[in-house]
C-alpha cells in the first residue's frame, strides 16, 4: 500500500496530540519534530519538508488553537489543509482547446508508464463522451507501437501509426491532421522515452511540441522512484514547460515523496494518478482526497 509508513507515523504523532486536553508549545514542537522525520523518511524533498513544518508550526502555535476545546484536532486539521496545499490545493483539470481537437503530448522516461497511461487517458476521455485519437510516436522502443495498437483495440479507440521509419515529428503532425479530418476531439501523442533525461530526447520533444502546439504536456513519472521522479520532472519542466504530471504506480508501496514534492518543487500540478496496470486504473488527482488518505 502506498504511504503506509508515512500514514502510520503520522497517526502515532496525532494520537498523542489528540489525547491531550491542553496542548503546549513544547507539545507542538515535539509533534512537528516527529512530522518532519516522518516526511523525510517518506522521501519528501528536504526543503519542502522544512517549509511545510514551518507553516504548520506557525499556524498551530497561538492562542486560537491552544485555547480551543480540541487543540489536537485543530492541529490535525491544519496539517490536513497544508498537505492539500502542498499537492496543489484543488484538482488541476485537463486543459481543453478552444477549438477541438485538444492536443495532449505525453512525455517521460522509459518504463514510467507513458504508453499505458496514454491508453488509460483515452479510455477516461471516451467515458466522458469524447472521441480521442492515440498517436504512436514512440518509434524507438520496439514494442511501443504494437502496445498502443493493442490498447486501442481493447478500448475501441483509433490509433494513428506510421510505423517506425518516419520521424515522430511527422507522425505527430499527420496524426493531428488525421484527428481534424475525422472529427476527433482529443489527440494523445505517445512519445519516446529514454533511460535518462538526455539532449536527443529533449530535442525531439521540443520539435514535436513546436509542430503540434499541444494544449497539454503531461509528464508521466513513476511514483515508486521518489525523489528521482521529482528531479526528472524538474529537468523536463525546465526544457519543455510541462502543464501537468501523471503519477503512476501509486498502487505500489511508494513512500509518498514524489506525490508530496512534485508540485512544490516544479510548480507543476499532478493531474492524474495511476493505480494499477489495468486500463481503467487512472483517476483525476484530488489533492484533498490524497491528503486524507495519507493521514489515514
Ligand atoms: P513507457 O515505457 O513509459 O511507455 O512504460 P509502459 O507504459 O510500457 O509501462 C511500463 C510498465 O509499468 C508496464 O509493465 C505497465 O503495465 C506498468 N505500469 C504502468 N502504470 C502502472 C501503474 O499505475 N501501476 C502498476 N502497478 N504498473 C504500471
Amino acid at each position: 500500500m502506498a504511504f503506509e509508513g508515512l500514514t502510520g507515523r503520522l497517526q502515532s504523532v496525532f494520537s498523542k496530540l489528540r489525547g491531550k486536553g491542553k496542548v503546549s508549545e513544547e507539545d507542538v514542537n515535539e509533534a512537528m519534530r516527529e512530522v518532519r522525520l516522518a516526511l523525510l523518511e517518506a522521501d519528501v524533498n528536504f526543503k519542502v519538508v522544512k517549509d511545510f513544518v514551518a507553516k504548520v508550526k506557525e499556524k498551530s502555535i497561538g492562542k486560537d488553537v491552544m485555547d480551543s476545546f480540541t487543540p489536537g484536532m485543530v492541529i490535525i486539521d491544519i496539517v490536513n489543509k497544508e498537505l492539500t496545499e502542498l499537492m496543489g490545493g484543488s484538482q488541476a483539470k485537463l486543459a481543453k482547446a478552444n477549438k477541438p481537437p485538444t492536443v495532449i503530448m505525453m512525455a517521460g522516461l522509459q518504463g514510467a508508464g507513458k504508453t499505458t497511461t496514454s491508453g488509460k487517458l483515452a479510455k477516461l476521455l471516451q467515458k466522458g463522451n469524447h472521441r480521442p485519437l492515440l498517436v504512436a510516436g514512440d518509434i524507438y522502443r520496439p514494442a511501443a507501437i504494437k502496445q498502443l495498437e493493442v490498447l486501442g483495440e481493447q478500448i475501441k479507440v483509433p490509433v494513428f501509426s506510421l510505423g517506425d521509419k518516419i520521424s515522430p515529428v511527422e507522425i505527430a503532425k499527420q496524426g493531428l491532421q488525421h484527428a481534424k479530418d475525422n472529427n476527433l476531439d482529443y489527440v494523445i501523442i505517445d512519445t519516446a522515452g529514454r533511460l535518462h533525461v538526455d539532449e536527443d530526447l529533449m530535442e525531439e520533444l521540443k520539435q514535436i511540441h513546436s509542430a503540434v502546439n499541444p494544449d497539454e504536456v503531461l509528464l508521466v513519472v513513476d511514483a515508486m522512484t521518489g525523489q528521482d521522479a521529482v528531479n526528472v520532472a524538474d529537468s523536463f519542466n525546465k526544457q519543455l514547460e510541462l502543464s501537468g504530471v501523471v503519477l503512476t504506480k501509486l498502487d505500489g508501496d511508494t513512500r509518498g515523496g514524489a506525490a508530496l514534492s512534485v508540485k512544490a518543487v516544479t510548480g507543476c500540478p499532478i493531474k492524474f494518478a495511476a493505480l494499477g496496470e489495468k486500463i481503467d486504473a487512472l483517476e483525476p488527482f484530488h489533492p484533498e482526497r490524497m491528503a486524507s488518505r495519507i493521514l489515514g
